[in-house]
């Protein structure tokens, strides 16, 4: 049987919170020691309230924005709201998903953010 686009991108997303999770154990040691504190040999095990608690401010600010977005696309996967753009509600075309799984603005929203953004500063 051939594998629906969003279990297709639900397994790149849970493959991505997996490679985000151990890029920040490689480089901290505090979090190596929370994940063996908690017993958690996998880092694929670990739940999502475990890191999303006040440990995550201490984590790597990058990496930890990252890992929010992943979260936040699995859970919008579950909500079967994933793939619709969060400003306009249009879906977001299936090949800017491949590209960036956790995307949650279409293309013309993101632009349109970015330039505010760069605007504000
Ligand atoms: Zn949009």
């Amino acid at each position: 049987m051939e594998e629906t686009f969003n279990a297709e991108m639900e397994r790149r997303l849970l493959e991505l919170r997996k490679e985000i999770l151990e890029s920040i154990a490689a480089e901290d040691e505090d979090f190596r020691a929370m994940i063996n504190a908690m017993g958690i040999k996998d880092l694929g095990d670990v739940a999502s309230d475990d890191i999303t608690s006040k440990k995550m401010e201490a984590l790597n600010l990058h990496a930890a924005n990252r890992l929010k977005s992943v979260e936040a696309a699995l859970t919008r996967l579950k909500n079967d709201r994933y793939g619709v753009c969060l400003q306009c509600g249009k879906k977001i075309p299936e090949e800017r998903l491949r590209a960036i799984p956790y995307a949650v603005l279409c293309v013309e929203c993101k632009s349109i953010e970015e330039g505010t953004k760069r605007r504000s500063w």
